[in-house]
């Protein structure tokens, strides 16, 4: 059976598991208002062995790199023995985590020795009572000790995703970028998304173009592009001069980087979802754990993506382009 080769020739190496739709804290631009949780009214989340049998499969397929996010991936219980496995698949050769770091001081030493080899943490703010805001009740000081037992662990570069949103945390810019200089952190900026309808009164408030976000970091100093270095993804980086950490743009709203997309993503329901902006889902779970009827569903997905996305060119569609909230996509 082949691999992964879209209809416009994109190869699909990276693998995004959702693998939980609940989360310990509910960030106002994931969990929208009339959600005021993060778990919604939501089906089914994948068992061990689903999201076992669907790494297997797309593995065999070329798959190399698997991202566990959610959700919180750190709240499923049986979360160190899921990189295990994954970790084990013939062909994995990367696997890693996206999470709010809550949980991240107690688990890293053990995600480490499961086989975890990065991770991204969000943090959107430095201030304590603004972040308390932004996540509806979260604590910093937990996410900054996640931060620390992942440098301990060495977990490096350890990667930090901010959100930046205007009037929210576009007045912490400056502060995100200097953490880079004595840290060997990537704080990676990224455009607020209008994920669904849900978004779409605060999306317009808040919303942020990177080019102006780019020149509030150029506030600190000049920043050097990093031609050399494009870690997995959408992110273009940067470096104040002598800073020992990097500074990313991730623009996917405003320049959008499908050219070059490699990933398909996996609901925590178990459903393909060809492109993070397109209402087209293919249920994996329906195959019964079944090798050859997973990678066929795999193969036909490959059919609905899109290139480019439209969410920057077409307003009608900016609101409609998913059934889910994020929690269930994973970012
Ligand atoms: N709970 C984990 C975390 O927060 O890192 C993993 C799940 S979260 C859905 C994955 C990523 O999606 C996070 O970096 C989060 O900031 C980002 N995200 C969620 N909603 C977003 C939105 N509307 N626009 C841009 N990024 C968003
Ligand atoms: Fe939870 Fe992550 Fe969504 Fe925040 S962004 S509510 S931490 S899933």
């Amino acid at each position: 059976m082949g691999k992964l080769i879209d209809p416009y020739g994109r190869e699909i190496d990276y693998l995004r598991v959702s693998v939980i739709d609940k989360c310990n804290l509910k960030c106002f631009y994931c969990v929208p208002d009339d959600v005021g949780s993060c778990s919604p009214n939501v089906s089914e989340v994948m068992s061990l062995e689903e999201i076992i049998n669907i790494s297997k499969a797309a593995a065999a397929l070329g798959i190399k790199k698997v991202r566990l996010t959610g959700g919180e991936p750190l709240v499923r219980k049986d979360i160190v023995e899921m990189v295990s496995k994954i970790s084990q698949i013939e062909g994995i050769d990367d696997i890693s985590l996206t999470t709010n770091g809550v949980l991240l001081n107690k688990l890293a030493p053990a995600l480490v020795k499961a086989g975890l080899t990065r991770v991204n943490i969000s943090l959107d703010s430095l201030n304590p009572e603004n972040f308390k805001k932004i996540t509806r009740g979260g604590a910093l000081k937990k996410t900054q000790e996640g931060i620390q037992a992942a440098l301990k662990a060495g977990l490096t570069p350890v990667k930090i995703n901010v959100v930046a949103m205007k009037g929210i945390n576009d007045g912490e810019i400056e502060e995100f970028v200097k953490l880079t200089v004595e840290n060997d952190l990537h704080v990676r900026f990224i455009e607020y998304m209008p994920i669904s309808k849900s978004h779409q009164k605060q999306w317009g408030e808040c919303f942020i173009p990177l080019s102006e976000i780019q020149g509030l970091c150029e506030k600190i100093g000049p920043l050097e592009k990093q031609f050399s270095f494009h870690g997995n993804g959408p992110a273009d980086y940067y470096r104040i001069q002598g800073a020992k950490g990097l500074v990313g743009f991730i623009s996917p709203v405003s320049r959008h980087f499908c050219g070059q997309c490699n990933r398909l993503r996996i609901t925590s329901d178990g459903k393909i979802k060809p492109c993070l902006f397109s209402m087209d889902e293919i249920d994996l779970i329906e195959a019964g754990g079944d090798q050859e009827k997973i990678k066929q569903l795999f193969l036909q997905s490959l059919k609905f993506r899109p290139d480019p996305h439209q969410v920057d060119k077409n307003p009608d569609s900016r609101f409609n382009c998913s059934k889910r909230e994020m929690q269930q996509i994973g970012g």
